[in-house]
């Protein structure tokens, strides 16, 4: 049987990494393994930045952005701008499966899910509710004009035993972003990418910058030229802020408006990270040891 990899976002990563690497070592497919990990953080209202008890928006809704890719083919399914749906990841995936289309957004995306009989819940919590009411009173008038502290996303890459090589993201974007703010997880190229011929790479942080740079696609794009998951996560981040430092404060990631952070895998189930900031942790795990493996990422620029 060969090799198996799965490595995701953030501390909180390590929920959809714990059950994720028990499908990837059955031999199950890697889209079943993010789908059902992602879920459970999406699930979880401790999580505050992914489907239940997500950031609200401006105005107070949950909003969230999800996507898929699928390796083989390239093809994508993506959801952008959906209330109401705890696990936006899945109506992602029936827009991979089930459409000719890549990207449902809002309304569409909503009688879309319905029509498959995916469940609606309510979003916001009574935590969530109280922040969105802190950092209104907080930010007061600016939230118009700039980009507001919090948000996060559960990214996960995977390589299952039959060689196929998926990313899935899923999050409540920027807090108190203008409704209808669409940022990089659901964009291809930009929040995720993946083909089996090289690996995948999921990107987390301000997705007003990662978006510039088509972030992910840039470290898959490293890593088919020979660069390893670390090489391509490094070397690509640091294009980027390189690119950016002289119009946008990006070097050191010290304001949280300016965080970026990666996270790849190759086609061997090799794994490596990057961020510009110093608290980016990361979960995984391999098949040749089938432990979890919580990671601080590298810094770079
Ligand atoms: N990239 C996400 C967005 O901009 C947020 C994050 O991952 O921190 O929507």
């Amino acid at each position: 049987m060969s090799n198996w990899a799965i490595a995701a976002t953030w501390p909180f990563g390590r929920l959809a990494v714990e059950v994720g690497m028990k499908l990837l070592d059955e031999g199950g497919d890697g889209i079943d393994a993010i789908e059902q990990g992602v879920n459970l953080v999406e699930a979880d209202p401790a999580v505050d930045s992914v489907g239940v008890g997500g950031i609200p928006n401006l105005v107070g809704e949950v909003e969230l952005d999800a996507a898929f890719m699928r390796g083989a083919d390239l093809a994508v399914g993506a959801v952008a701008s959906v209330k109401g749906f705890p696990n936006p990841i899945s109506i992602a995936r029936l827009v991979l499966e089930r459409t000719p289309h890549h990207v449902l957004v809002g309304e569409g995306a909503e009688r879309f899910a319905d029509s498959h009989g995916l469940q609606r819940a309510p979003l916001l919590t009574a935590s969530s509710l109280e922040a969105w009411t802190k950092r209104r009173r907080e930010q007061g008038q600016l939230t118009e004009e700039r980009i507001s502290r919090g948000h996060d996303t559960i990214g996960v890459v995977a390589l299952d035993r039959k060689g196929a090589i998926t990313a899935g993201t899923s999050t409540s974007g920027l807090a108190l972003k203008l409704p209808g703010r669409v940022g990089d997880s659901p964009l291809v190229g930009s929040g995720f990418y993946a083909d089996d011929t090289v690996g995948a790479a999921v990107a987390t942080g301000c997705g007003e910058l990662i978006m510039r740079g088509c972030l992910s696609f840039a470290i898959v794009e490293l890593m088919r030229m020979g660069a390893t998951p670390q090489q391509a996560s490094a070397e690509a981040l640091l294009r980027l802020i390189g690119r950016l430092e002289n119009t946008v404060a990006v070097r050191d990631g010290a304001v949280d408006e300016t965080k970026i952070a990666v996270v790849a895998i190759d086609r061997h189930g090799n794994v490596g990270a990057a961020a510009n900031h110093d608290d980016f942790d990361f979960a995984y795990s391999l098949s040749s040891d089938g432990v979890i493996h919580l990671a601080r990422a590298p810094k770079v620029g």
